[in-house]
């Protein structure tokens, strides 16, 4: 069968053009198709939307050529520290803190905006010989054949690959027209995502204050006077906060953000995303995988639904770049196979991990509360288990595809 391309790539969003670019770099024919025209999410203003890019994905982000391009736009992320607390009463007393110090890789990891990290890869997607980005193009169908799958676009094009990879988010209809179905459910939390100015430098901290009706994260920025606020709220009291002026935003906030940065005030547009846990029941089917959130939508509340993304990336082009050069087909079931068994354990123990501890501190019971506080103040007393998380929060355990150990494909 004569094809147009070795591999289509359904969704441009952070994960689509980062497989696109591991594999056409190591020589594989690849389209991206992508329902959004390009410049607009590169080209919108800052709205507060950022990443904490773990260490295992800041080396594939560098591998792939990306990482060069966000000179001067990363924070890098020295401690973190995450506390009980609720409003106006500030952190509870046991608190728990990483330390990159404590770690030989360096910081835990970076900061970096929605914005700037898309505008990178639309940079390194321009120059990469191999990949052809088609914006502002919908993927309608998908038909597998023997030796092939044929895709149909909205314009009407149909292109020919051996392989579809399923980069379309949470409501993958790469995942539907395979027939694979998703489970999950909401938490009844909507996270108000925003960016706030303040008086002192964070100094690369990054915070996470547990309230009873959901975690607040205070993510630092470039610059050292502005962070990404994450705040998770139940859907009523987010809906009511989201419709107060921004005085009244503000003065909500306040009292959870405390005073440990001086005064404050908002730096962005503020947004709203409801939360919700999504697990496709698998993550291939014939000639098709699926990668990053059509895979698996999770909590934010560790800031690691992308990191897990990059993870698939990194093992999805390694399977696929093995099996190239093998000379077997790289749209075959089995290849796409081996692929799943490495992926698919870890990204669902971390969703229902990020489920557990979302159920377990998102309340006001005082039993758990009592428990809590007292297992942070124990984990943060015991330096080995703590060089686990952290180890574990850079993204450094478990079995690591080539490109997150900083190693090239
Ligand atoms: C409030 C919030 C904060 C977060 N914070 C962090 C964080 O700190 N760290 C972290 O690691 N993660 C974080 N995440 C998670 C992270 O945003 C996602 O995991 C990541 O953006 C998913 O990327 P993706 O490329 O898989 O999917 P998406 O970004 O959803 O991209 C999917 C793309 O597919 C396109 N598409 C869909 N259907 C079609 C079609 N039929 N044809 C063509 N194109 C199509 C869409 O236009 C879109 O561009 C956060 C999420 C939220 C909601």
């Amino acid at each position: 069968m004569e094809r147009d391309a070795d591999i289509l790539i359904v969704g441009g969003g952070l994960n689509g053009p980062a497989l696109g670019l591991a594999l056409a770099q190591a020589g594989l024919r690849v389209v991206v198709a992508d329902a959004r025209p390009a410049p607009a999410r590169a080209e919108a203003g800052f709205d507060g939307r950022a990443y904490a890019l773990a260490i295992a994905s800041q080396r594939l982000l560098a591998g792939i050529g990306v990482w060069p391009r966000l000179a001067g736009q990363v924070q890098p992320i020295l401690q973190i520290k995450a506390s009980d607390g609720r409003p106006g009463q500030g952190p509870a007393p046991f608190f728990l803190t990483f330390d990159a110090a404590e770690i030989e890789e360096g910081p835990m990891g970076f900061m970096a905006e929605d914005r700037h990290l898309y505008a990178a890869f639309l940079a390194a997607m321009a120059d990469a010989p191999g990949l052809t980005l088609l914006s502002g193009e919908v993927v309608t169908a998908q038909e597998v054949e023997a030796a092939g799958i044929t895709a149909t676009l909205a314009s009407g094009r149909r292109l020919r690959v051996a392989v579809v990879l399923g980069c379309d988010g949470r409501g993958s209809g790469t995942a539907t027209r395979a027939g694979i179905r998703r489970q999950g459910w909401g938490y009844g939390q909507t996270a108000l995502v925003t960016a706030v100015q303040h008086a002192r430098d964070h100094q690369g901290i990054a915070q996470q204050f547990f309230m009873p009706s959901g975690p607040l994260a205070i993510l630092p920025l470039p610059g050292g006077h502005h962070s990404s606020i994450v705040w998770s709220e139940t859907d009523a009291a987010a809906a009511a906060i989201q419709s107060l002026d921004d005085a009244g935003y503000l003065a909500a906030l306040r009292p959870r953000f405390g005073e440990f940065l001086g005064e404050i005030s908002l730096a962005g547009a503020r947004f709203t995303y409801p939360l919700s846990l999504s697990l496709a029941e698998r993550f291939v089917a014939p000639r098709v995988a699926l990668v990053g959130d059509a895979a698996h939508g999770v909590h934010p509340i560790a800031g690691q639904g992308l990191n897990l993304g990059l993870r698939d990336v990194g093992a999805l082009a390694q399977v696929l770049v093995e099996a190239a050069r093998r000379g077997e087909d790289i749209g075959a079931l089995d290849v796409l196979e081996r692929y799943e068994r490495w992926r698919r354990f870890d990204s669902t123990a971390l969703a229902l991990g990020m489920d557990t501890v979302n159920r377990l501190f998102s309340n006001d019971n005082p039993l758990l509360r009592a428990g809590r506080d007292l297992g942070l103040g124990l984990v943060n007393a015991l330096p080995g288990l703590r060089r686990g998380f952290i180890r574990q929060a850079a993204g450094l355990t478990g079995e690591l595809p080539r490109l997150l150990a900083g190693r090239p494909l």
